[in-house]
């Protein structure tokens, strides 16, 4: 069981960052409104993440690092229904089996739980008082897998993939209060007012009113809502492009094309906006399933969706409806 962990493990934790988005996803889904992460040594050191959510029943902890437990699927038509960002449930026991992990969990504000994990045994388990969420804090990545250790590349770059990852899902989740630490230094605070004009002005130093224009348009399959920075904020490379599948930060070539191509009536190829695009669709529509870091995916209907977000760019930096 441990040696399929750690092949696993390749697959879902690769680097600090997959860690972080592993658990901030966990923390979602759990229902937080606060999610605190902090990192040290761009999470070489030790990465904790902070939510308020639900909680870990104590039964159900045993349940949490075991591979393919998961609670959040409970039959075939969940499959294909996703809602949660998590569902395959390898991503605790995957990180469990390539660090140290301490979990700090309350499920009802009565009593918490303190366990500590390695090499996906559970060595530790004593009561502890806790507020009502969960705190998961992973140290030592990577310590019995020197040869991953070596792809990490500077702590700058691992940072700066952190940054990204934190940056995202402040976007996606507008209503949740995020913030990044790094070392003792705040990168990010968001405040959870449910704004994404907000959340991009502060990601990137922009003024909400001056800056961003927004985005918001449907057909009878796609709701498409989100900001765009004017024309004059225009960048040279695609980094500053977030695509969200209802709240699920993706990568897509179709839909970037589409973007592009509202983009580029207007400016010249090889120029790229700054623009962050959610989709909200029926999750029947789109196939998650593609990957294990989930962010592949395959659409149903995509040509109807692509002249939407096309039009809908357009329609922003004209200032007019098309
Ligand atoms: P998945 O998210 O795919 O279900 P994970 O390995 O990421 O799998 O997590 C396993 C299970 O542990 C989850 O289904 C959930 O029940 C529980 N869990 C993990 N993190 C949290 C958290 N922060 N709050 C509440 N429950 C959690
Ligand atoms: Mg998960």
């Amino acid at each position: 069981r441990q040696l399929a962990n750690k092949i696993a493990a390749g697959e879902v934790v690769e680097r600090p960052a997959s860690v972080v988005k592993e658990l901030v996803e966990n923390a979602i889904d759990a229902g937080a409104t606060e999610i605190t992460v902090k990192v040290k040594e761009a999470g070489l050191v030790s990465i904790g993440v902070t939510d308020n959510g639900s909680g870990i029943l104590e039964e159900d902890i045993p349940l949490a690092f075991g591979r393919h437990a998961t609670s959040k699927i409970h039959n075939n038509h969940d499959l294909f229904h996703i809602r949660t960002l998590g569902f395959r449930g390898e991503a605790l026991a995957s990180i469990t089996s390539v660090s140290r992990v301490t979990l700090k969990t309350c499920a009802d504000n009565a009593v918490g739980h303190l366990v500590k994990i390695e090499n996906s045994d559970m060595i530790e388990k004593t009561l502890t008082r806790a507020k009502k969420g969960t705190e998961v804090l992973v140290e030592d990545l990577f310590y019995n897998t020197p040869a991953r250790l070596k792809y990490v590349k500077s702590l700058h770059t691992e940072l700066g993939k952190i940054t990204d990852i934190m940056n995202r899902f402040a976007m996606s989740h507008t209503h949740i209060r995020f913030k990044l630490e790094s070392d003792d230094k705040v990168l990010l605070q968001t405040t959870g007012s449910g704004r994404l004009n907000e959340v991009m002005a502060q990601v990137y130093g922009m003024t909400i009113a001056r800056d961003l224009i927004a985005i918001n348009g449907q057909t009878g399959d796609y709701e498409v809502t989100g900001e765009i920075a004017r024309p004059e904020h225009t960048r040279a490379n695609r980094h500053y492009m977030s695509l969200f599948i209802n709240g699920r930060y993706i990568k897509n070539f179709v839909l970037t094309k589409a973007i592009l191509e509202g983009y580029h009536t207007l400016l010249p190829i090889g120029r790229y906006p700054v623009v962050a695009i959610d989709i909200k669709m029926d999750p029947g529509l789109v196939d998650v399933n593609v990957h294990p870091t989930k962010q592949e995916v395959r659409l149903s209907k995509e040509p109807e969706l692509m002249e939407l977000i096309t039009r809908l760019i357009k329609e922003a930096l004209l200032g007019q409806s098309l």
